[in-house]
C-alpha cells in the first residue's frame, strides 16, 4: 500500500502514521516523487485503506496489486540508481561490465581489465567461484582469485565484480569486492539472496534459466525485503527449445521490467547466445530496448580460457562494439562515455583543492530543457546544475569564479550554428573541456487526461515550433505562444491549470512538473541533434582528449587558408568542423572555428601547432578534450 500524504502534513501526524504501520508489523519506506511526500508499506498493516484514508494528512491511498512490493514501480516511481564508487548503474549513462569468465591468474585478470578499460568498460568482472554444470571443470581460484580482482581495482582503476555461490563467502566478498553476483543458478537461493539483503553491497541479480520474470522480481524483493536496494536485474537469457544458441535472449523483459520496477536492468548477451558472433549484435539490441547498461565477457586469449571462451570477445571486438554503442545511445537518450572515470576523478579531484563548493555547472534555462539534460549528462551527479538566464551570463558565472562549469549548446543538425556562443567562446578567456551530443526529441504536452482535440493554445520556444513545422501545419487553429525555453513553456501550462493548454517540450519537463505526453516525437525530422560543449576557466586534469577546436585567423593573401590547412593534411589529422564568423569591428575579416580529431596540446602535435602559428596572424586553442 501506497500513502501520499497531503503538503501541508505536520510531523506529528506523520509521526503517527508510521508508527501505526510499523506496530501493526508492516515494513515502512519514506519516499518523495515530484515533490510529493509518499510513505510505502508492506506486510499487513492491521487494518484496511479506508482506515488509512481518514488519518489526518493522508490525501490519498494506492493498494499495491502485484505479488511484489518494494521493487514494484508503484512503491517506487522514480528509477534507482545504484551507486558503485563513481558508476551510476541507472542513469542517463550506459554502464558496461567486461572481463573474462573466471579468473585464471593475475596476468590474465590485469591484462583484460586494462584492455576493456581502454575500450570504455566502467566496472570488471570475472569468477572466482564458478557454479559449473559438471564438477569435473574449472571451478574457479576461490580467494586467490578475490585478491587479484581487489589488485586489478587497485592498479587498473576498475571497481569489480564477483559471483557469490554461499552465504560462507560473505565476509570475503565484503573485503574484496565492490558487486556482488548472483548467478542464475542461485536466483532463488533464499538464504543466499537474504544474507545479501543483510550485506547491504550492490548486487547483480541474474534471472534464473527458467525463471518468469515475476519469480525473478520476487527474488529481488527478497534483498530488498532484508534492507538493501542496491539491487541490478541482469537477464542472460533464458531456456527454451532453440538449440542454435546456448539460451534464448529476452529482450522484451527490457521494457516489461522498466514497466514493472524501477531497478536498473542490465543485459548479457554473452551467456544469452554463447557464441562470440551473436554477442555484439544482441548487445546493441539491448540498448536499444532501453537496458541501463551490458555485462560483457572478454578474453585476449579465448582459445586457451578456462571457461566461456567460445563466447567471448577479444578485446579490439569489444572496443568496435562500444564505438557502436556509442553512436546508438544518444538515439534512446542515452550515453556511452569514453571518458566516465577519467572525468569523475578529475572532478573528484577539483573537491579535493577547491574546498568543495565549486562543484557547479551552469546552464542556460529552467531545469527540464534540453540544456539540462546535456549537464546531467555529462556529469551525471557529481556536479549541481545552475540554471541561468543567458548564454552571457554562464560565461560571465565562470569567469568570476562563481560556477566551475558551463553547458552550452554550439550547434544543431537541422538549424546549424548557435552563434552567439562562437563568438562569446572568442570574447571569453574560457576553454572548452568536453562536448556531449544530444538526440532532441519534442513532445506534445499537457495536463494528465488531456485529449488533443480539446488543445486551443500551445507553448515553447520559436525555434522549436520551426522544428515541429509539419505536426503543427496539421493543427493550424492552435494559438502558439512563446516561451523563453521548453521546461519554461510546461511550467506554464501547469500554473494556467487549463486542460486546453499544451506544451512542446522533452519529456523530462513533462515528469518533473506532473505533465503527460499527449503525443511523442512530433519533431519533423527525427534526425534532430544537438551539440553542447563544456566550458571551463581550466582544462579537467586527466580528462579525455580526442578532439581539439581552434580559433584563428589568416592574413589577406591567396592560399592563406590553404596553407593552414594543409598542415593539418600533411599530418593525417581529421578536420571535423571549419567554419567562419566575421570579426567585430572589422568588416569582411573573418575567424575561422576549427574542429579537429587530435590532441593538438599533446607534445606530439608541438610542431604542428609552431607550423600553425607561422601561418596565422591570430590563434587561441579553445580546449582539447
Ligand atoms: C557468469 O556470469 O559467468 C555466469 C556463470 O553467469 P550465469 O549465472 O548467468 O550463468
Ligand atoms: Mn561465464
Amino acid at each position: 500500500m501506497i500513502l501520499v500524504l497531503e503538503n501541508s502534513i505536520t510531523q506529528e501526524q506523520k509521526n503517527r502514521i508510521l508508527s501505526i504501520l510499523r506496530e501493526g508489523g508492516c515494513i515502512v519506506r519514506q519516499m518523495s516523487d515530484a515533490g510529493q511526500c509518499v510513505i510505502g508499506a508492506t506486510g499487513n498493516a492491521g487494518h484496511d485503506p479506508g482506515f488509512f484514508q481518514q488519518l489526518p494528512g493522508v490525501a490519498k491511498v494506492v493498494p499495491i496489486s502485484t505479488s511484489f512490493k518494494l521493487v514494484s514501480r508503484q512503491m517506487h516511481p522514480e528509477d534507482t540508481v545504484v551507486d558503485v564508487g563513481d558508476v551510476a548503474v541507472g542513469g542517463e549513462r550506459i554502464v558496461v561490465i567486461a572481463g573474462p569468465c573466471a579468473v585464471e591468474s593475475r596476468e590474465q585478470a590485469l591484462t583484460i581489465a586494462r584492455e576493456v578499460r581502454r575500450y570504455g568498460a566502467v566496472l570488471f568482472r570475472g569468477g572466482a567461484f564458478k557454479p559449473r554444470s559438471s564438477p569435473y571443470s574449472f571451478q574457479g581460484l576461490g580467494e586467490e582469485g578475490l585478491k587479484i580482482l581487489a589488485e586489478v581495482r587497485e592498479q587498473v582503476g576498475l571497481r569489480v565484480v564477483t559471483e557469490i555461490t554461499s552465504p560462507a563467502q560473505a565476509d570475503m566478498m565484503m573485503k574484496y569486492v565492490d558487486v556482488v553476483q548472483v548467478g542464475a543458478r542461485n536466483m532463488q537461493n533464499f538464504e543466499l539472496l537474504k544474507c545479501l539483503g543483510r550485506l547491504g553491497k550492490p548486487v547483480v541479480l541474474k534471472r534464473g534459466l527458467s525463471a518468469t520474470i515475476e519469480e525473478w522480481l520476487m527474488s529481488a524483493e527478497y534483498i530488498l525485503s532484508e534492507g538493501n536496494d542496491n539491487v541490478i536485474l541482469c537477464e542472460r537469457g533464458i531456456r527454451t527449445f532453440e538449440p542454435y544458441t546456448r539460451n534464448t535472449l529476452d529482450l522484451s523483459a527490457i521494457p516489461v521490467i522498466k514497466q514493472l520496477t524501477h531497478l536498473p536492468v542490465i543485459i548479457d548477451p554473452s551467456h544469452a547466445t554463447g557464441i562470440r558472433e551473436k554477442v555484439s549484435p544482441m548487445a546493441r539490441a539491448a540498448i536499444a530496448a532501453g537496458a541501463d547498461g551490458l555485462m560483457i565477457e572478454v578474453h585476449h586469449d579465448p582459445d586457451r580460457a578456462l571457461s566461456d571462451g567460445a563466447q567471448s570477445l577479444y578485446p579490439k571486438q569489444f572496443g568496435q562494439l562500444m564505438r557502436n554503442i556509442y553512436v546508438i545511445a544518444p538515439v534512446v537518450g542515452k550515453q556511452l562515455d569514453f571518458g566516465y572515470l577519467d572525468k569523475a576523478s578529475a572532478v573528484n579531484h577539483l573537491g579535493k583543492t577547491k574546498g568543495g563548493g565549486s562543484k557547479n555547472a551552469a546552464f542556460l534555462g529552467e531545469i527540464g530543457t534540453f540544456s539540462h539534460k546535456a549537464c546531467t549528462q555529462y556529469f551525471g551527479k557529481k556536479i549541481t546544475a545552475v540554471p541561468m538566464s543567458s548564454f552571457r551570463a554562464i560565461f560571465e558565472a565562470i569567469k568570476n569564479g562563481e560556477t566551475k562549469f558551463g553547458v552550452v549548446p554550439l550547434e544543431n543538425s537541422l538549424a546549424g550554428s548557435i552563434h552567439e556562443n562562437y563568438d562569446l567562446l572568442l570574447e571569453y578567456d574560457l576553454r572548452i573541456i568536453g562536448e556531449i551530443t544530444l538526440r532532441i526529441v519534442h513532445n506534445l504536452i499537457g495536463h494528465p487526461g488531456a485529449k488533443i482535440e480539446a488543445i486551443k493554445r500551445v507553448f515553447s520556444h520559436p525555434q522549436v515550433f520551426q522544428q515541429c513545422r509539419q505536426f503543427l501545419d496539421r493543427h493550424q487553429e492552435w494559438e502558439m505562444v512563446s516561451a523563453k525555453d521548453t521546461a519554461t513553456a510546461v511550467k506554464r501550462i501547469k500554473e494556467a491549470g487549463s486542460p486546453t493548454d499544451a506544451a512542446i517540450a522533452g519529456k523530462e519537463a513533462a515528469n518533473i512538473h506532473g505533465m503527460e505526453v499527449i503525443e511523442e516525437g512530433i519533431e519533423t525530422n527525427p534526425r534532430n541533434y544537438t551539440r553542447f560543449v563544456i566550458i571551463g576557466a581550466q582544462q579537467l586534469e586527466n580528462g579525455p582528449r580526442h578532439k581539439s577546436s581552434l580559433i584563428y585567423s589568416t592574413g589577406n593573401r591567396p592560399g592563406a587558408l590553404y596553407e593552414t590547412l594543409k598542415v593539418f593534411a600533411d599530418q593525417g589529422i581529421n578536420l571535423v568542423k571549419l567554419e567562419s564568423r566575421p570579426i567585430p569591428g572589422k568588416p569582411w575579416e573573418y575567424m575561422f572555428y576549427v574542429d579537429l580529431e587530435a590532441d593538438i596540446e599533446s607534445d606530439s602535435f608541438k610542431p604542428i601547432l609552431s607550423a600553425l602559428e607561422e601561418n596565422t596572424d591570430y590563434l587561441r586553442i579553445l580546449g582539447s578534450y
